[in-house]
């Protein structure tokens, strides 16, 4: 049996960030990640944007860790040459009664120690996106695009740089707690091994449950239900007509299709909401109506057929439809009981923004806080 000091399960960028937090602190880690590549799933079905943090409730997980890991993470793409763009965004109200609705925003925003938004006029906002209609605008400066494949590039070399590895096809099948370490049997290529941990994180994203029921001895009570949110997203063929991120008011468990751009500058819609059952990347082509009515309140001129089917992310919810958001849930040892553990549930928007800091929570829940990695 192979023993470690600390076992991360998932690498998604979350997994990459905690585990790469834990090896430099100095603590040995081995990363486990059932696919063949690392970031397969929602770290790679996402908008790409690094969110600035004006929708969360005040004082929330995902208020304090989006402001701070966007700190955290504009930094790093700047050392480490990650690709990253602070482009910005519109945050449009297309009609009188969303006026309030930006309000709000403005407010949460301030209470997050947001103070960088400004309200722009239509005039204002045809200025910078001459194709876009509104009655009034939020303009917010510090939110950008990154590549997400090469953030995770790089916090593999970090990993990898301070003695920490990375196993992929290697999925966690099986965990028990025995005389205060952790027992993980992990099967990979088909075979079977057990692994002894001190420390263990459960990373698994849209899995987290499910790892979290193959814990042998864990509380089911502690475990949050789980909830699956499909967001497709369209892109849009030929000229982009936008140099900015636009987003309408939010709604309905996500952020309202909205524009998002890569760091090539091409255009893509999304993502909408469907609550699913069952995890399911396809993409229902007969979505593309609702997408040019939704698109159409704040871009009037889209041509709906350069609208092309791009892909789909799930999102790991812990409030079913027509519920409050649920927070972010980083449980350690004090929510369940079990020395050494920190389970990660509803890890959704903004968690690519927010791993760094999420990273820096988890090695403070297992007492790994030592040497502050991108403070
Ligand atoms: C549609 C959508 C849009 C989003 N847009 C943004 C955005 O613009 N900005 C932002 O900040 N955030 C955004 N997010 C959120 C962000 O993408 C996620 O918070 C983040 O990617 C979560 O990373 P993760 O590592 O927890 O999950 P994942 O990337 O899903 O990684 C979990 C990993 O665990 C592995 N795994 C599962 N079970 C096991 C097992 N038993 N053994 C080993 N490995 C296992 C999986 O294979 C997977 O690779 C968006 C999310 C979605 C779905």
């Amino acid at each position: 049996m192979e023993r470690v000091d600390c076992i991360v399960i998932g690498g998604g960028v979350i997994g990459l960030a905690v585990a790469r937090r834990l090896a430099i602190a100095g603590v040995e880690a081995l990363l486990l990640e059932r696919e063949a590549v690392p970031g397969s799933h929602a770290s790679s079905r996402n908008s790409e944007v690094i969110h600035a943090g004006l929708y969360y409730p005040p004082g929330s997980l995902k208020a304090r860790l989006c402001v701070r890991g966007r700190r955290q993470l504009y930094r790093y793409c700047h050392d480490r040459g990650v690709a990253h763009r602070r482009c910005g965004k519109l945050i449009l109200a297309v009609a009188d009664d969303e006026r309030a609705t930006l309000r709000d925003y403005g407010d949460t925003a301030r209470r997050n120690g947001v103070t960088d938004l400004a309200w722009l006029t239509p005039g204002e906002v045809a200025a910078l996106e001459p194709a876009v209609r509104c009655v009034a605008a939020l303009w917010s400066p510090s939110t950008g695009i990154l590549s997400s494949h090469d953030f995770m590039q790089a916090l593999l070399g970090d990993l990898e740089a301070n003695g920490g590895m990375l196993a992929c096809r290697a999925e966690v099948v099986h965990a028990r707690l025995e005389r205060g370490r952790h027992r993980v049997l992990v099967r990979q290529d088909g075979a079977c091994s057990e692994f002894e941990t001190r420390l263990l994180v459960n990373a698994a994203g849209l899995e987290a449950q499910a790892v979290a029921q193959a814990c042998a001895g864990l509380d089911p009570a502690t475990i949050p239900p789980r909830y699956l949110a499909k967001g497709h997203y369209f892109t849009l063929q030929g000229r982009a007509p936008f140099q900015h991120l636009v987003y309408p008011v939010a709604g309905g468990g996500g952020l309202g299709i909205h524009v998002t751009l890569d760091l090539a500058g091409a255009v893509r819609f999304g993502p909408d909401v469907e609550w699913i059952a069952e995890i399911d990347y396809s993409i229902d082509e007969s979505r593309r109506d609702a997408f040019a009515a939704a698109i159409r309140r704040y871009y009037p001129g889209l041509d709906a057929a350069r609208l092309q089917p791009g892909y789909a992310g799930i999102r790991a919810k812990l409030a079913g439809p027509g519920e409050p958001a649920a927070d972010f849930c980083i449980q350690g040892p004090a929510g369940h009981g079990w020395p050494g553990l920190v389970n990660l549930y509803g890890i959704e928007s903004p968690g690519l923004t927010a791993a760094l800091a999420i990273a820096d929570e988890v090695a403070a829940a297992l007492g790994a806080a030592a040497a502050p990695a991108d403070n």
